[in-house]
């Protein structure tokens, strides 16, 4: 059901009434409790949509492990999943001003970031495709009188989990390698953002009915957590989840796979650290800095949310960062000009709004922002200003917690040793991102940083054959690479006795 609808041009008329699930390749309405999206640009409501229930998990889940175990999908040699993989992609990119147009109505999000999600997500199927026509699996050297083998086999249904933040391209990133492991898939994407998994829904279900394969292999089920996506990762025919969210939900899920000893990868949160030594190129760091908090509205598992600058620097850097800041332009992601979007929802900026306001009992100096921007083009959406603060130890909670927003905190450094242990001070270990033009000491401490991920002089660009994940309670676990889809196969050993093979029992011929 559409209550309302923003710019008629913004949400194109198929996807306006998504009210329906997708069910192990049926489209229907959920059983379950209503799921409101809504454009956090304006407050309005775009869908109310039947959510899936129990019921409904429990049958995608039979019949997806029906549709895993079709001769059809289990014996499609690799070359042919990959063709489908590469259709999935082309479709995607015949769609993708469409669904980069409802993303950003679902998400807030810049047009130009969801235009570059969507293609990633292309680029996603795409290279799973090359690498799964290039994987190999080992002839293992005999030790006897046999011939040894490593065989990866599919799991059989894998349930995809996703938050709000890039939907497509998370849903991708979980997809194409899942698929291309021979795998079925339940997608269960955030309550905020269903839009666009179900969009994705659509081109998958229409590539599979295209190549008449088994139509079972996907479900799209959005939901609450605690309802679908309990459901999904209890499912006794679901053998793995792939989960990317919040630390908290990825621990509990992490136990619920304990009990039924099923492995999980969780790529969770963060509080990365960017760190401007003295000799940084001033402007390659300024840019850095910036992109790394407040693109995206700093709703970014990758967020550089924690800034060490040395504090030679400190003074003359932190200045013309909070003039960078301050002259960012906030507005709807619908508008070209824009650079900072409003948040997901007017919860989740209520959630930072108040970190914020810890922060200040805390001790914090806010050097820009602290507040929703002012005026009638922002009156009704979850906007918040970029925000700089300072003044605040690496224990304070606002330096601790993952704010998810455009809050950035500065702190200064003394010494490499001072430096690498506040950096490490920190449940979390995802990334970091540090600017200097002196190659041994950036490799220095790129080695002495808990992170999965180091970016020298750039950040937050990512490529689909580099790994990620996250170290401590950042994750478990790596997505991309070549071996991301072994992520999604279980291996078997294999020994084939030769003629002559002497076993100890045997009765001599
Ligand atoms: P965030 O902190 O980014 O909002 P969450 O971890 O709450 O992320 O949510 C990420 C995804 O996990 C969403 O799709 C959400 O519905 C799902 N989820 C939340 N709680 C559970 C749960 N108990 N079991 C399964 N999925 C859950």
């Amino acid at each position: 059901m559409t209550v309302d609808a923003p710019a008629g041009d913004l949400v194109p008329a198929p996807e306006r009434t998504p009210d329906e699930v997708l069910v192990a390749g049926e489209w229907r309405r959920g059983g379950g409790a209503p799921v409101e999206t809504v454009d956090p640009a304006t407050g309005r409501t775009l869908t109310v949509l039947a959510g899936a229930d129990a019921t409904d998990v429990d049958e995608a889940a039979r019949r997806a492990a029906t549709a895993a175990a079709d001769p059809r999908w289990r014996g499609l040699p690799a070359h042919r999943r990959a063709r489908l993989l590469h259709r999935i992609a082309d479709l995607i990119e015949a769609d993708a001003d469409r669904i980069s147009a409802l993303q950003t109505a679902d998400t807030g999000k810049c047009r130009a970031e969801t235009l570059a999600l969507a293609h990633s997500a292309a680029g996603t199927f795409r290279y799973t495709a090359a690498a799964l026509e290039t994987a190999e699996d080992a002839v293992t050297p005999a030790r006897g009188d046999y011939v040894t083998m490593s065989l990866h086999e599919p799991i059989g249904v894998i349930g995809a989990i996703t938050p709000w933040n890039s939907p497509i391209a998370s849903d991708a990133q979980k997809l194409a390698p899942a698929l291309a492991a021979g795998n079925a898939v339940l997608l269960k994407p955030a309550e905020w953002t269903p839009l666009v998994a179900l969009a994705l829904g659509r081109i998958v279900h229409r590539a599979l009915t295209e190549a008449a394969l088994p139509t079972g292999l996907l479900s799209v089920l959005p939901g609450p957590g605690a309802v679908t996506g309990d459901a999904i990762v209890r499912h006794p025919a679901v053998g793995k989840i792939a989960f990317t969210g919040g630390t908290r939900t990825g621990r509990a899920l992490a136990h619920a796979a304990a009990d039924k000893l099923m492995p999980v990868s969780l790529e969770l949160g963060g509080k990365s650290p960017t760190i401007v030594l003295e000799d940084a190129d001033l402007e390659q760091a300024l840019a850095g800095v910036l992109f790394g908090i407040f693109s995206s509205s700093g709703q970014s598992c990758v967020a550089g949310s924690r800034l060490f600058v040395a504090r030679a620097r400190y003074d003359a850097f932190v200045g013309a960062l909070v003039a960078r800041a301050k002259a960012l332009r906030v507005g709807p992601g619908s508008d070209p000009a824009t650079q900072v979007a409003p948040l997901v929802h007017h919860r989740h900026r209520d959630s930072v709004a108040a970190y914020v306001d810890l922060a200040r009992t805390e001790g914090a100096h806010v050097l820009c922002g602290g507040a929703a921007p002012e005026g009638e083009r922002y009156r009704d959406g979850a906007y918040y200003l970029p925000t700089v603060l300072d003044g605040l130890p690496n224990s304070a909670r606002a330096c601790q917690e993952e704010i998810f927003g455009p809050v950035l905190i500065v702190l200064p450094f003394d010494d490499e040793d001072d430096l690498v242990a506040q950096a490490n001070d920190t449940v979390y270990g995802l990334a970091c991102g540090l600017w200097t033009r002196d190659a041994a000491r950036a490799w220095r401490l790129a080695r002495r940083i808990d992170a999965g991920t180091v970016w020298i002089n750039t950040y937050k660009q990512f490529s689909g054959s580099t790994p990620f994940g996250g170290m401590k309670d950042s994750g478990l676990g790596r997505e991309k690479g070549r071996d991301g889809i072994r992520g999604y196969q279980r291996q078997k050993s294999l020994y084939w006795g030769t003629d002559g093979a002497p076993l100890p029992w045997a009765a001599s011929r």
